[in-house]
């Protein structure tokens, strides 16, 4: 027991570490985690209602976030492909420029990047297993991407698959981005 609360307290610290009281380039936490989600959510999940959910918000609170975004130049709203009714938020490149800069998480994110791969691939693995467990997760641990879902199926060619939820195509590049549609698979069913 002693060893699993040394450990949390060191996750509460890394935590706090992501979350700088001084200057966030004036921006709330809740709109650099908007921001980081619209880098890395895939097609499906760059929606208003993806992001209410993936922020555990209302959709009105996701609203005033992207219009606050947008005001900033750091998104801009597109007509979706898939239906010319919805719009698709997209990061500008000073959105990208300004989270590749300024993002206050990127402190941690270099701190693990410093880590041997086998031990970062645990890391990580350990911290998803641990919010699987936790009675009730952050809307975050919700979402998870193509590779690790139960919606995934390999298509005609190996850098193919297909995406039986939305069914649409998904590219081998693709597989790693974040959806909030997304449901845990078995690991033995991930791609290579
Ligand atoms: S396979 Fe899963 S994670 Fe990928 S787009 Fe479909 S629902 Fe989302």
């Amino acid at each position: 027991m002693h060893l699993a609360r040394e450990t949390v307290e060191l996750l509460v610290q890394t935590a706090i570490a992501c979350h700088p009281s001084d200057d966030q380039r004036g921006m709330r936490d809740r709109e650099w985690t908007a921001l980081r989600f619209l880098a890395r959510a895939n097609r499906f999940s760059r929606t208003p209602s993806a992001l209410a959910d993936y922020l555990g918000s209302t959709r009105a609170m996701a609203t005033q976030i992207i219009k606050i975004l947008e005001e900033r130049s750091l998104v801009v709203r597109r007509p979706s492909d898939r239906d010319k009714r919805s719009v698709v938020l997209c990061v500008t490149a000073p959105g990208e420029r300004l989270l590749a800069q300024h993002d206050p998480i990127r402190g941690v994110v270099d701190a693990v990047a410093t880590l041997v791969t086998a031990d970062c691939v645990k890391l990580r693995d350990s911290l998803h297993a641990i919010l699987n467990r936790i009675d009730t997760p952050l809307p975050q641990a919700k979402a998870g991407s193509c590779r690790d879902c139960i919606f995934l199926s390999q298509g005609r060619r190996a850098s193919e698959f297909q995406c039986r939820l939305h069914r649409a195509p998904i590219m081998a590049g693709e597989t790693d981005l974040l959806c909030t549609s997304f449901e845990r698979a078995d690991s033995g069913s991930r791609p290579g």
